[in-house]
Protein backbone atom coordinates (compact mmCIF):
# COMPACT_ATOMS: atom_id res chain seq x y z
CA UNK A 1 0.00 0.00 0.00
CA UNK A 2 2.74 2.29 0.18
CA UNK A 3 3.15 2.91 -3.55
CA UNK A 4 0.00 4.49 -2.91
CA UNK A 5 1.14 7.16 -0.65
CA UNK A 6 4.45 7.57 -2.54
CA UNK A 7 2.29 7.80 -5.44
CA UNK A 8 0.27 10.71 -4.07
CA UNK A 9 2.95 12.75 -3.03
CA UNK A 10 5.40 13.14 -6.23
CA UNK A 11 1.91 13.50 -8.13
CA UNK A 12 1.08 16.34 -5.50
CA UNK A 13 5.04 17.63 -5.63
CA UNK A 14 4.59 17.30 -9.76
CA UNK A 15 1.43 19.68 -9.23
CA UNK A 16 3.33 22.54 -7.63
CA UNK A 17 6.00 25.37 -8.37
CA UNK A 18 8.73 26.86 -6.05
CA UNK A 19 9.21 23.39 -4.60
CA UNK A 20 12.82 22.91 -3.52
CA UNK A 21 14.73 19.33 -3.89
CA UNK A 22 18.03 19.42 -3.01
CA UNK A 23 20.71 16.28 -2.72
CA UNK A 24 20.73 14.96 1.09
CA UNK A 25 24.29 14.51 0.85
CA UNK A 26 26.15 16.15 3.61
CA UNK A 27 23.02 18.51 4.53
CA UNK A 28 21.25 18.69 8.08
CA UNK A 29 18.04 16.91 6.88
CA UNK A 30 14.65 18.91 8.52
CA UNK A 31 11.13 17.64 8.14
CA UNK A 32 8.82 20.35 8.48
CA UNK A 33 5.35 19.24 9.30
CA UNK A 34 2.14 20.80 9.23
CA UNK A 35 -0.09 19.03 12.07
CA UNK A 36 -3.31 19.00 10.12
CA UNK A 37 -3.62 17.93 6.11
CA UNK A 38 -1.85 19.24 2.73
CA UNK A 39 -4.90 21.76 1.56
CA UNK A 40 -4.90 23.48 5.14
CA UNK A 41 -0.91 23.08 5.49
CA UNK A 42 -0.46 24.74 2.38
CA UNK A 43 -2.38 28.08 3.04
CA UNK A 44 0.04 28.82 6.23
CA UNK A 45 1.81 31.39 5.73
CA UNK A 46 3.91 30.61 8.72
CA UNK A 47 4.49 27.38 7.68
CA UNK A 48 5.96 28.36 3.79
CA UNK A 49 8.11 31.18 5.26
CA UNK A 50 10.22 29.00 7.48
CA UNK A 51 10.41 26.60 4.34
CA UNK A 52 11.75 29.01 2.11
CA UNK A 53 14.51 30.64 5.44
CA UNK A 54 15.74 26.88 5.76
CA UNK A 55 16.10 25.70 2.42
CA UNK A 56 18.22 29.35 1.80
CA UNK A 57 21.18 27.53 3.74
CA UNK A 58 23.13 25.48 2.22
CA UNK A 59 24.16 22.84 4.56
CA UNK A 60 20.04 22.40 5.11
CA UNK A 61 17.64 19.89 3.47
CA UNK A 62 14.40 20.77 4.29
CA UNK A 63 11.32 18.78 3.35
CA UNK A 64 7.24 18.98 4.04
CA UNK A 65 5.03 16.47 5.71
CA UNK A 66 1.54 16.88 6.05
CA UNK A 67 -1.57 14.78 8.46
CA UNK A 68 -2.84 11.93 6.23
CA UNK A 69 -6.02 13.32 4.43
CA UNK A 70 -8.95 11.16 6.24
CA UNK A 71 -9.12 8.85 3.34
CA UNK A 72 -5.53 8.07 3.42
CA UNK A 73 -5.17 7.52 7.05
CA UNK A 74 -6.37 4.53 7.69
CA UNK A 75 -4.12 2.75 4.69
CA UNK A 76 -1.42 4.51 6.99
CA UNK A 77 -2.62 2.66 10.62
CA UNK A 78 -3.83 -0.66 9.10
CA UNK A 79 -0.55 -1.06 6.93
CA UNK A 80 1.56 0.68 9.47
CA UNK A 81 2.74 3.10 5.83
CA UNK A 82 4.60 5.94 7.56
CA UNK A 83 4.12 9.52 7.13
CA UNK A 84 6.25 10.75 3.83
CA UNK A 85 8.20 14.04 3.27
CA UNK A 86 6.58 15.66 -0.20
CA UNK A 87 9.83 16.20 -1.59
CA UNK A 88 11.69 13.08 -1.28
CA UNK A 89 8.76 10.69 0.13
CA UNK A 90 11.06 9.74 2.33
CA UNK A 91 9.63 8.56 6.07
CA UNK A 92 9.90 11.10 9.22
CA UNK A 93 11.99 8.38 11.11
CA UNK A 94 14.50 9.08 8.30
CA UNK A 95 15.50 12.83 9.08
CA UNK A 96 17.61 14.19 11.56
CA UNK A 97 15.11 16.92 13.39
CA UNK A 98 11.77 17.54 12.50
CA UNK A 99 9.86 21.41 12.84
CA UNK A 100 6.60 21.26 13.76
CA UNK A 101 4.42 24.66 12.29
CA UNK A 102 1.12 24.76 14.94
CA UNK A 103 -1.43 27.07 14.72
CA UNK A 104 -4.03 25.65 16.28
CA UNK A 105 -4.61 23.49 19.87
CA UNK A 106 -6.77 21.53 18.20
CA UNK A 107 -4.29 19.91 15.94
CA UNK A 108 -2.01 18.56 19.43
CA UNK A 109 -3.58 15.11 18.55
CA UNK A 110 -2.49 15.11 15.44
CA UNK A 111 0.91 15.93 16.75
CA UNK A 112 1.05 12.88 18.26
CA UNK A 113 -0.77 10.56 15.70
CA UNK A 114 2.21 11.73 12.92
CA UNK A 115 4.59 10.89 15.54
CA UNK A 116 2.58 7.64 16.38
CA UNK A 117 1.91 6.50 12.18
CA UNK A 118 6.31 7.50 12.13
CA UNK A 119 7.13 4.83 14.86
CA UNK A 120 8.48 8.00 16.72
CA UNK A 121 7.84 7.63 20.41
CA UNK A 122 5.53 10.51 21.36
CA UNK A 123 6.92 11.65 24.83
CA UNK A 124 10.68 13.32 24.79
CA UNK A 125 11.89 11.12 27.46
CA UNK A 126 11.05 7.84 24.91
CA UNK A 127 13.40 8.90 22.45
CA UNK A 128 16.95 8.41 22.08
CA UNK A 129 20.01 8.84 19.63
CA UNK A 130 18.03 6.70 16.68
CA UNK A 131 15.12 9.07 16.63
CA UNK A 132 15.21 12.45 14.85
CA UNK A 133 14.76 15.54 17.43
CA UNK A 134 11.73 16.56 17.56
CA UNK A 135 11.28 20.67 17.52
CA UNK A 136 7.71 22.93 17.29
CA UNK A 137 7.41 26.43 16.13
CA UNK A 138 4.15 28.85 15.13
CA UNK A 139 1.57 30.87 17.58
CA UNK A 140 0.53 27.73 19.78
CA UNK A 141 4.33 27.35 20.68
CA UNK A 142 4.80 30.99 21.81
CA UNK A 143 1.14 31.28 23.68
CA UNK A 144 1.10 28.17 25.67
CA UNK A 145 3.19 25.08 24.93
CA UNK A 146 2.53 23.55 28.05
CA UNK A 147 0.61 20.37 27.00
CA UNK A 148 3.12 19.18 24.48
CA UNK A 149 6.18 19.80 26.82
CA UNK A 150 6.71 16.17 27.56
CA UNK A 151 6.71 15.77 23.84
CA UNK A 152 8.74 18.42 22.34
CA UNK A 153 12.38 18.85 22.61
CA UNK A 154 12.28 22.48 22.14
CA UNK A 155 10.10 25.12 21.34
CA UNK A 156 10.83 28.12 19.26
CA UNK A 157 9.09 31.09 21.24
CA UNK A 158 8.37 34.21 18.94
CA UNK A 159 9.41 34.34 15.17
CA UNK A 160 11.55 31.59 14.03
CA UNK A 161 13.35 33.10 10.91
CA UNK A 162 16.66 33.45 12.68
CA UNK A 163 16.19 30.73 15.57
CA UNK A 164 15.38 28.12 13.26
CA UNK A 165 18.41 28.61 11.07
CA UNK A 166 20.50 29.06 14.50
CA UNK A 167 18.90 26.52 16.09
CA UNK A 168 19.85 23.71 13.11
CA UNK A 169 23.66 24.84 12.40
CA UNK A 170 24.02 24.70 16.51
CA UNK A 171 22.87 21.06 16.12
CA UNK A 172 25.79 20.56 13.11
CA UNK A 173 28.27 22.43 15.40
CA UNK A 174 27.64 19.95 17.84
CA UNK A 175 27.66 16.82 16.11
CA UNK A 176 30.96 17.43 14.86
CA UNK A 177 32.69 18.01 17.87
CA UNK A 178 30.85 15.09 19.70
CA UNK A 179 30.73 11.95 17.97
CA UNK A 180 28.72 9.79 20.80
CA UNK A 181 25.04 10.70 19.63
CA UNK A 182 23.59 10.34 23.60
CA UNK A 183 25.98 12.89 24.30
CA UNK A 184 25.54 14.71 21.21
CA UNK A 185 21.72 15.49 22.54
CA UNK A 186 22.51 16.11 26.11
CA UNK A 187 24.98 19.08 25.04
CA UNK A 188 23.25 20.53 22.25
CA UNK A 189 19.98 20.92 24.74
CA UNK A 190 22.03 22.55 27.03
CA UNK A 191 23.58 24.81 24.32
CA UNK A 192 20.00 25.42 23.63
CA UNK A 193 19.47 27.18 26.29
CA UNK A 194 21.82 30.29 25.03
CA UNK A 195 19.90 30.81 21.82
CA UNK A 196 17.39 33.37 22.15
CA UNK A 197 13.64 32.41 21.41
CA UNK A 198 13.88 28.59 22.43
CA UNK A 199 12.22 26.80 25.59
CA UNK A 200 13.73 23.28 26.45
CA UNK A 201 10.91 22.23 28.68
CA UNK A 202 13.24 19.25 30.22
CA UNK A 203 15.24 21.99 32.40
CA UNK A 204 12.04 23.25 33.87
CA UNK A 205 9.99 21.70 36.54
CA UNK A 206 6.57 22.63 37.54
CA UNK A 207 5.15 22.37 40.70
CA UNK A 208 1.72 22.23 41.28
CA UNK A 209 -1.11 23.35 44.29
CA UNK A 210 -3.23 20.68 46.15
CA UNK A 211 -6.23 22.12 43.96
CA UNK A 212 -4.12 22.09 40.61
CA UNK A 213 -3.38 25.38 39.59
CA UNK A 214 0.51 25.76 39.24
CA UNK A 215 2.39 27.24 41.89
CA UNK A 216 5.98 27.51 40.91
CA UNK A 217 8.05 26.69 37.81
CA UNK A 218 11.75 26.08 38.75
CA UNK A 219 14.41 26.15 36.29
CA UNK A 220 17.75 24.13 36.10
CA UNK A 221 21.30 23.99 35.22
CA UNK A 222 21.17 27.92 34.21
CA UNK A 223 17.78 27.74 31.98
CA UNK A 224 16.45 31.31 31.56
CA UNK A 225 13.35 32.19 33.52
CA UNK A 226 11.45 33.74 32.18
CA UNK A 227 11.97 32.42 28.59
CA UNK A 228 11.44 35.03 26.36
CA UNK A 229 10.16 34.91 22.63
CA UNK A 230 12.28 35.99 19.47
CA UNK A 231 11.28 38.92 17.33
CA UNK A 232 12.32 40.01 13.93
CA UNK A 233 13.81 43.99 14.59
CA UNK A 234 14.38 44.47 10.93
CA UNK A 235 11.36 42.98 9.41
CA UNK A 236 11.98 44.33 5.63
CA UNK A 237 15.20 41.97 5.89
CA UNK A 238 12.26 39.21 5.57
CA UNK A 239 9.97 38.32 2.82
CA UNK A 240 6.99 36.82 4.68
CA UNK A 241 5.30 35.06 1.29
CA UNK A 242 3.91 32.15 -0.14
CA UNK A 243 7.42 29.83 -1.54
CA UNK A 244 5.64 26.58 -3.05
CA UNK A 245 2.43 27.31 -5.30
CA UNK A 246 -0.23 24.89 -5.70
CA UNK A 247 -3.83 24.68 -6.63
CA UNK A 248 -4.58 22.43 -3.92
CA UNK A 249 -5.10 25.13 -0.73
CA UNK A 250 -7.48 27.48 0.24
CA UNK A 251 -6.38 30.51 -1.90
CA UNK A 252 -5.70 28.35 -4.93
CA UNK A 253 -3.73 30.30 -7.69
CA UNK A 254 -3.12 33.69 -5.29
CA UNK A 255 0.01 34.36 -3.41
CA UNK A 256 0.40 35.36 0.05
CA UNK A 257 2.30 38.37 0.98
CA UNK A 258 2.59 39.44 4.40
CA UNK A 259 2.50 43.64 5.32
CA UNK A 260 3.50 43.10 8.94
CA UNK A 261 3.14 42.01 11.95
CA UNK A 262 1.05 42.46 15.03
CA UNK A 263 -1.93 44.71 15.73
CA UNK A 264 -2.37 48.07 18.01
CA UNK A 265 -6.00 47.72 18.27
CA UNK A 266 -5.75 45.79 21.59
CA UNK A 267 -9.62 43.96 21.04
CA UNK A 268 -9.65 42.38 24.76
CA UNK A 269 -10.23 38.72 23.49
CA UNK A 270 -7.59 38.48 20.69
CA UNK A 271 -4.25 36.62 21.32
CA UNK A 272 -2.51 37.61 18.11
CA UNK A 273 -3.33 41.43 19.22
CA UNK A 274 -1.03 40.73 22.25
CA UNK A 275 1.60 38.28 21.39
CA UNK A 276 2.71 39.68 18.06
CA UNK A 277 3.10 43.15 19.87
CA UNK A 278 5.02 45.09 18.59
CA UNK A 279 3.22 46.15 15.84
CA UNK A 280 5.77 46.07 12.82
CA UNK A 281 4.65 47.16 9.53
CA UNK A 282 7.11 47.27 6.49
CA UNK A 283 7.77 49.76 4.28
CA UNK A 284 6.20 49.84 0.77
CA UNK A 285 9.46 48.86 -1.34
CA UNK A 286 9.86 45.69 1.04
CA UNK A 287 6.52 45.04 -0.18
CA UNK A 288 6.69 45.31 -3.38
CA UNK A 289 9.78 43.61 -3.70
CA UNK A 290 7.69 40.68 -2.26
CA UNK A 291 5.57 40.71 -4.88
CA UNK A 292 7.29 40.66 -8.00
CA UNK A 293 8.64 37.46 -6.69
CA UNK A 294 5.06 35.76 -5.95
CA UNK A 295 3.66 37.58 -9.30
CA UNK A 296 5.86 35.52 -11.28
CA UNK A 297 3.48 32.75 -10.79
CA UNK A 298 0.73 35.08 -11.74
CA UNK A 299 -1.18 38.57 -10.64
CA UNK A 300 -3.73 37.22 -7.58
CA UNK A 301 -2.02 38.37 -4.57
CA UNK A 302 -3.65 37.85 -0.97
CA UNK A 303 -2.27 40.85 1.22
CA UNK A 304 -2.15 39.23 4.96
CA UNK A 305 -1.77 41.02 8.10
CA UNK A 306 -3.89 40.99 11.58
CA UNK A 307 -5.59 43.83 10.51
CA UNK A 308 -4.74 44.53 6.54
CA UNK A 309 -6.89 47.85 6.13
CA UNK A 310 -5.24 48.92 9.47
CA UNK A 311 -1.98 49.54 7.12
CA UNK A 312 -0.91 52.99 7.53
CA UNK A 313 -0.05 53.51 3.79
CA UNK A 314 -2.71 51.35 2.58
CA UNK A 315 -3.89 53.52 -0.20
CA UNK A 316 -0.48 54.36 -1.59
CA UNK A 317 0.15 50.30 -1.46
CA UNK A 318 -2.99 49.18 -3.14
CA UNK A 319 -2.27 52.12 -6.21
CA UNK A 320 1.37 50.73 -6.20
CA UNK A 321 0.52 47.51 -6.42
CA UNK A 322 -2.55 47.82 -8.72
CA UNK A 323 -0.17 50.22 -11.02
CA UNK A 324 2.07 46.27 -11.04
CA UNK A 325 -1.08 44.45 -12.37
CA UNK A 326 -1.87 42.60 -8.96
CA UNK A 327 -5.29 41.44 -8.22
CA UNK A 328 -5.60 41.99 -4.86
CA UNK A 329 -7.45 40.70 -1.58
CA UNK A 330 -7.26 41.26 1.84
CA UNK A 331 -7.01 38.71 4.86
CA UNK A 332 -8.84 40.84 7.24
CA UNK A 333 -10.58 44.59 6.68
CA UNK A 334 -12.11 47.09 9.53
CA UNK A 335 -15.00 48.64 9.05
CA UNK A 336 -13.92 51.55 10.16
CA UNK A 337 -10.73 51.42 8.24
CA UNK A 338 -12.94 50.76 4.50
CA UNK A 339 -12.58 53.90 2.40
CA UNK A 340 -14.05 53.95 -1.04
CA UNK A 341 -10.80 53.95 -2.72
CA UNK A 342 -9.87 50.79 -0.71
CA UNK A 343 -13.21 49.38 -1.67
CA UNK A 344 -12.65 50.36 -5.14
CA UNK A 345 -9.47 49.03 -5.79
CA UNK A 346 -10.47 45.51 -3.96
CA UNK A 347 -13.64 45.71 -6.84
CA UNK A 348 -11.74 46.41 -9.56
CA UNK A 349 -9.49 43.43 -8.86
CA UNK A 350 -11.96 41.14 -9.09
CA UNK A 351 -12.86 40.70 -5.48
CA UNK A 352 -16.49 39.23 -4.53
CA UNK A 353 -16.98 38.82 -0.75
CA UNK A 354 -15.78 41.15 1.93
CA UNK A 355 -15.40 40.16 5.75
CA UNK A 356 -16.43 42.30 8.60
CA UNK A 357 -16.71 41.51 12.10
CA UNK A 358 -18.59 43.36 14.50
CA UNK A 359 -17.61 40.12 16.76
CA UNK A 360 -20.60 41.27 19.04
CA UNK A 361 -24.27 42.46 18.25
CA UNK A 362 -24.33 45.20 20.70
CA UNK A 363 -22.44 48.69 20.93
CA UNK A 364 -22.46 47.73 24.99
CA UNK A 365 -20.79 44.01 24.29
CA UNK A 366 -18.38 45.55 21.54
CA UNK A 367 -17.28 48.13 24.21
CA UNK A 368 -16.72 44.97 26.72
CA UNK A 369 -14.76 43.45 24.52
CA UNK A 370 -12.45 47.17 23.43
CA UNK A 371 -13.88 46.80 19.56
CA UNK A 372 -15.08 50.42 19.48
CA UNK A 373 -17.08 50.19 16.84
CA UNK A 374 -20.55 51.94 16.69
CA UNK A 375 -23.98 50.49 15.33
CA UNK A 376 -23.80 53.89 12.83
CA UNK A 377 -20.23 53.33 11.65
CA UNK A 378 -20.85 49.72 11.09
CA UNK A 379 -23.52 50.10 8.75
CA UNK A 380 -22.19 53.35 6.99
CA UNK A 381 -19.70 50.72 6.07
CA UNK A 382 -21.89 48.24 5.12
CA UNK A 383 -23.41 50.99 2.99
CA UNK A 384 -19.95 52.13 1.30
CA UNK A 385 -19.96 47.69 0.61
CA UNK A 386 -23.41 47.71 -0.88
CA UNK A 387 -23.09 50.68 -3.41
CA UNK A 388 -19.52 49.03 -4.52
CA UNK A 389 -21.63 46.28 -5.95
CA UNK A 390 -19.40 43.75 -3.93
CA UNK A 391 -21.50 40.37 -4.62
CA UNK A 392 -21.09 38.97 -1.16
CA UNK A 393 -20.75 40.24 2.37
CA UNK A 394 -19.79 37.97 5.37
CA UNK A 395 -20.23 39.68 9.29
CA UNK A 396 -18.34 37.34 11.73
CA UNK A 397 -19.41 37.38 15.06
CA UNK A 398 -18.67 35.46 18.47
CA UNK A 399 -21.03 34.10 21.03
CA UNK A 400 -20.56 33.28 24.63
CA UNK A 401 -18.47 36.46 25.25
CA UNK A 402 -17.75 37.52 29.02
CA UNK A 403 -20.93 39.29 30.11
CA UNK A 404 -23.10 38.32 27.22
CA UNK A 405 -26.70 38.49 27.91
CA UNK A 406 -29.70 37.45 25.96
CA UNK A 407 -29.97 40.82 24.39
CA UNK A 408 -26.71 40.81 23.09
CA UNK A 409 -27.30 37.56 20.86
CA UNK A 410 -30.84 39.47 19.62
CA UNK A 411 -28.83 41.99 19.02
CA UNK A 412 -26.62 39.90 16.35
CA UNK A 413 -30.09 39.07 14.22
CA UNK A 414 -30.80 42.74 14.40
CA UNK A 415 -27.89 43.89 12.95
CA UNK A 416 -27.85 41.16 10.28
CA UNK A 417 -31.31 42.09 9.69
CA UNK A 418 -30.11 45.71 9.15
CA UNK A 419 -27.89 44.68 6.96
CA UNK A 420 -29.81 43.09 4.57
CA UNK A 421 -32.15 46.05 4.57
CA UNK A 422 -29.02 48.02 3.38
CA UNK A 423 -27.76 45.65 0.80
CA UNK A 424 -31.02 45.60 -0.97
CA UNK A 425 -31.82 48.88 -0.77
CA UNK A 426 -28.53 49.54 -2.55
CA UNK A 427 -29.31 46.82 -5.41
CA UNK A 428 -30.62 48.31 -8.52
CA UNK A 429 -32.61 45.51 -8.74
CA UNK A 430 -34.57 44.91 -5.96
CA UNK A 431 -35.64 41.37 -6.65
CA UNK A 432 -32.26 40.06 -6.03
CA UNK A 433 -31.50 38.18 -3.49
CA UNK A 434 -29.19 40.03 -1.01
CA UNK A 435 -25.81 37.81 -0.72
CA UNK A 436 -25.14 37.95 3.37
CA UNK A 437 -23.65 35.59 5.35
CA UNK A 438 -23.02 35.33 9.05
CA UNK A 439 -20.49 33.54 10.51
CA UNK A 440 -20.62 32.65 14.56
CA UNK A 441 -18.10 30.49 16.17
CA UNK A 442 -17.39 30.08 20.43
CA UNK A 443 -15.66 32.88 22.15
CA UNK A 444 -12.52 30.80 23.82
CA UNK A 445 -10.11 32.36 26.41
CA UNK A 446 -6.61 32.26 25.44
CA UNK A 447 -3.75 33.32 27.21
CA UNK A 448 -1.83 36.45 27.05
CA UNK A 449 -5.44 38.38 26.37
CA UNK A 450 -7.29 40.75 28.67
CA UNK A 451 -9.96 37.75 29.07
CA UNK A 452 -7.41 34.97 30.26
CA UNK A 453 -9.20 34.95 33.65
CA UNK A 454 -12.71 34.38 32.17
CA UNK A 455 -14.57 31.29 31.74
CA UNK A 456 -15.91 29.68 28.49
CA UNK A 457 -19.67 28.80 28.05
CA UNK A 458 -20.70 25.45 28.57
CA UNK A 459 -21.85 23.38 24.86
CA UNK A 460 -25.13 23.71 25.82
CA UNK A 461 -25.71 27.21 26.41
CA UNK A 462 -23.55 27.54 22.98
CA UNK A 463 -25.84 25.47 21.26
CA UNK A 464 -28.90 26.92 22.11
CA UNK A 465 -27.73 30.55 20.85
CA UNK A 466 -26.33 28.70 17.55
CA UNK A 467 -29.44 26.98 17.12
CA UNK A 468 -32.05 30.24 18.01
CA UNK A 469 -29.62 32.71 15.47
CA UNK A 470 -29.84 29.79 12.84
CA UNK A 471 -33.68 29.55 12.97
CA UNK A 472 -34.38 33.49 12.93
CA UNK A 473 -31.48 34.37 10.19
CA UNK A 474 -32.81 31.52 8.18
CA UNK A 475 -36.12 32.81 8.20
CA UNK A 476 -34.93 36.11 6.54
CA UNK A 477 -32.79 34.35 3.94
CA UNK A 478 -29.46 34.68 5.89
CA UNK A 479 -27.39 31.52 5.76
CA UNK A 480 -25.54 31.12 9.16
CA UNK A 481 -22.12 29.25 9.25
CA UNK A 482 -20.82 28.39 12.89
CA UNK A 483 -18.26 25.99 14.29
CA UNK A 484 -19.05 22.95 16.42
CA UNK A 485 -18.77 23.47 20.12
CA UNK A 486 -17.78 20.63 21.40
CA UNK A 487 -14.31 21.24 19.39
CA UNK A 488 -14.55 25.03 20.96
CA UNK A 489 -14.76 23.40 24.20
CA UNK A 490 -11.62 21.22 23.80
CA UNK A 491 -9.59 24.12 22.00
CA UNK A 492 -10.14 25.80 25.34
CA UNK A 493 -9.38 23.31 27.55
CA UNK A 494 -6.06 23.00 25.36
CA UNK A 495 -5.22 26.51 25.27
CA UNK A 496 -5.17 27.05 28.77
CA UNK A 497 -3.98 23.43 29.72
CA UNK A 498 -0.78 22.69 31.64
CA UNK A 499 1.53 20.55 31.25
CA UNK A 500 -1.12 17.44 32.85
CA UNK A 501 -3.11 18.08 29.11
CA UNK A 502 -0.93 16.14 27.71
CA UNK A 503 -2.01 12.64 29.35
CA UNK A 504 -5.43 14.13 27.76
CA UNK A 505 -3.57 14.38 24.77
CA UNK A 506 -1.75 10.49 25.03
CA UNK A 507 -5.25 9.35 26.62
CA UNK A 508 -7.13 10.59 23.03
CA UNK A 509 -3.80 8.28 21.08
CA UNK A 510 -4.33 5.69 22.78
CA UNK A 511 -8.40 5.54 22.38
CA UNK A 512 -7.79 6.71 18.35
CA UNK A 513 -9.27 9.88 18.80
CA UNK A 514 -12.73 8.99 20.95
CA UNK A 515 -12.18 12.37 22.91
CA UNK A 516 -15.09 11.09 24.88
CA UNK A 517 -13.68 8.30 26.35
CA UNK A 518 -10.59 10.16 26.48
CA UNK A 519 -12.11 12.68 29.08
CA UNK A 520 -13.58 10.31 30.65
CA UNK A 521 -10.48 8.26 31.57
CA UNK A 522 -8.26 11.60 32.24
CA UNK A 523 -8.58 11.77 36.14
CA UNK A 524 -8.68 15.73 35.92
CA UNK A 525 -12.06 17.90 35.15
CA UNK A 526 -11.89 19.54 31.77
CA UNK A 527 -13.98 22.51 33.22
CA UNK A 528 -11.12 22.86 35.66
CA UNK A 529 -9.18 24.49 32.79
CA UNK A 530 -12.21 25.63 30.28
CA UNK A 531 -15.13 26.85 32.48
CA UNK A 532 -13.71 28.14 35.35
CA UNK A 533 -13.25 31.66 36.25
CA UNK A 534 -9.96 32.27 37.39
CA UNK A 535 -8.64 34.46 40.23
CA UNK A 536 -6.60 37.30 39.92
CA UNK A 537 -4.09 35.72 41.77
CA UNK A 538 -3.31 32.76 40.18
CA UNK A 539 -0.55 31.90 38.13
CA UNK A 540 -0.77 30.03 34.92
CA UNK A 541 0.97 27.57 33.12
CA UNK A 542 2.57 30.09 30.94
CA UNK A 543 3.41 32.71 33.39
CA UNK A 544 7.07 31.82 32.84
CA UNK A 545 7.58 32.90 29.44
CA UNK A 546 8.11 36.73 27.74
CA UNK A 547 6.46 37.38 24.90
CA UNK A 548 6.30 41.37 25.47
CA UNK A 549 3.22 41.71 26.94
CA UNK A 550 2.50 42.60 30.59
CA UNK A 551 0.20 41.15 32.99
CA UNK A 552 -0.91 44.45 34.86
CA UNK A 553 -1.90 45.56 31.91
CA UNK A 554 -4.14 43.03 30.62
CA UNK A 555 -5.48 42.60 34.64
CA UNK A 556 -6.66 46.37 34.12
CA UNK A 557 -8.18 45.53 31.25
CA UNK A 558 -9.94 42.75 32.17
CA UNK A 559 -11.40 44.88 35.29
CA UNK A 560 -12.41 47.16 33.22
CA UNK A 561 -14.46 44.97 30.80
CA UNK A 562 -16.20 43.18 33.60
CA UNK A 563 -17.04 46.30 35.39
CA UNK A 564 -19.01 47.31 31.99
CA UNK A 565 -20.98 44.04 32.61
CA UNK A 566 -24.74 45.79 34.50
CA UNK A 567 -25.05 42.57 36.80
CA UNK A 568 -21.36 42.74 37.83
CA UNK A 569 -20.73 46.06 38.57
CA UNK A 570 -22.33 46.14 42.00
CA UNK A 571 -19.99 42.73 42.86
CA UNK A 572 -16.76 44.36 41.53
CA UNK A 573 -17.31 47.70 42.93
CA UNK A 574 -17.48 45.76 46.22
CA UNK A 575 -14.46 43.71 45.40
CA UNK A 576 -12.44 46.46 44.39
CA UNK A 577 -13.03 49.06 47.55
S1 LIG B 1 -9.23 41.21 16.57
FE1 LIG B 1 -8.29 42.17 14.76
S2 LIG B 1 -8.38 44.37 15.21
FE2 LIG B 1 -8.67 43.31 17.17
S3 LIG B 1 -6.61 43.17 18.07
FE3 LIG B 1 -6.99 41.26 16.93
S4 LIG B 1 -6.13 41.61 14.93
FE4 LIG B 1 -6.37 43.61 15.89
Amino acid sequence: MSWQVRDKARRRLAAETGAVVKDWGGRLSVALVFPNTYYVGMSNLGFQTIYGVLNRRADIVCERAFLPDPDDLPVHGRSGVPVLSVESQRPLRDFDCLAFSTTYENDYLHVLQILALSGIPVRARDRGPGDPLVSMGGVCAWANPEPLAETMDWFFLGEGEESGPEAFALWRQVCEVERDPAAARTEFFRALLGVEGIYVPRFYRVEYHADGSVAEVISRDGAPLPVRKRRLRRIDAYDTISVVRTADTEFGAMGLVEVGKGCGRGCRFCMEGEIYRPVRHRHIPAILRAAEAVMQHGPRIGLVGACVSDYPWIDDLVAALRAEGAELSFSSVRADSLSPGLVQGLLDSGTQTLTIAPEAGTERLRTVIHKSLSDTRLLQAIDLIAASGVRRVKLYFMIGLPTETAEDVEGIIDLAKKTRHRILKARRDPTSLAELTVGVSAFVPKPWTAFQWCAMADGKTLDGKIRRLTRELRKVGILVTHDVPKWAYLQGVLARGDRHAGDLLRLALACKADWRRAFREWPRNPDFYAGRERPLSERFPWDHFDVGTNRERLETEYRRAMGLAPERQVRWKAALA
